[in-house]
């Protein structure tokens, strides 16, 4: 599958051949035709596959071609992508502001160890498009109403196995809950292994998921 052959906006296409991206890797060709249709996905997938652009394309395709509504408020994401770790946190962020440079869409980033105040004010009076955040960090400005999921179009939980593996499942489940139900927002789960823990909870936070493999 080519980039060219998914009828994709084209300030995506222009950034994506930008990136020299002309194929999509065997996890993006078999989850995007999925994924940009508004399907719940379940992907098994390392780093390293192209997983992170499979994401990034369906959350910037999805938010370019739904209108947006006049009357949003400061602080309320469109999408969000909860990661383990501050790295691969900033490494998602890093690589959406890549993706977004030609629409207008605004990423953000919130993770843990970094000056809270600092990132407090950056979201001040902006809408946020793309959020991408470590769990504790995430909860504490949903806590303080400095951002706002209950608007949220797309959400992404990145790395499941390592989400369990380090204890965060009781904060995801937290941050889950200030999101709208599953049949009302896109939920995709990207995961090394799929153990039976994380079809556990694949089946409670998705709804009819296609499942891909690579
Ligand atoms: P990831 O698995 O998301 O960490 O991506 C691994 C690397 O593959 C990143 O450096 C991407 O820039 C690159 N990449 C992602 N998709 C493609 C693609 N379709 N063609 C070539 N490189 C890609």
């Amino acid at each position: 599958t080519r980039f060219h052959d998914l009828d994709l906006p084209a300030e995506l296409m222009h950034a994506i051949a930008d990136q020299r991206f002309e194929y999509c890797s065997p996890i993006q060709a078999q989850s995007l035709p999925h994924s940009l249709n508004g399907h719940d996905l379940v992907g098994k997938a390392q780093t390293g596959t192209g997983k992170t652009a499979a994401f990034l394309v369906t959350i910037i395709d999805d938010l370019l071609k739904h209108p947006l509504q006049e009357d949003r408020f400061a602080g309320e994401a469109r999408a969000l992508i909860i990661a383990p770790t501050r790295e691969l946190a900033m490494q998602i962020a890093d690589d959406s502001r890549v993706l977004t440079k030609y629409t207008g869409l605004e990423t953000h980033v919130l993770v843990g160890g970094m000056d809270y105040a600092k990132q407090q004010r950056r979201l001040q009076d902006t809408l946020v498009d793309i959020l991408v955040a470590t769990p504790g960090r995430l909860l504490d400005f949903c806590g303080n109403k400095d951002v706002y999921l209950d608007q949220l179009e797309v959400l992404v939980i990145d790395e499941a196995d390592r989400m369990l593996d380090m204890g965060f499942i009781p904060q995801v489940r937290r941050i889950i809950r200030q999101t709208p139900r599953k049949s009302h927002r896109q939920t995709l789960l990207f995961s090394a292994t799929i153990t039976p823990d994380v079809v556990n909870l694949a089946e409670q936070w998705t709804e009819d998921a296609v499942t891909v493999e690579i």
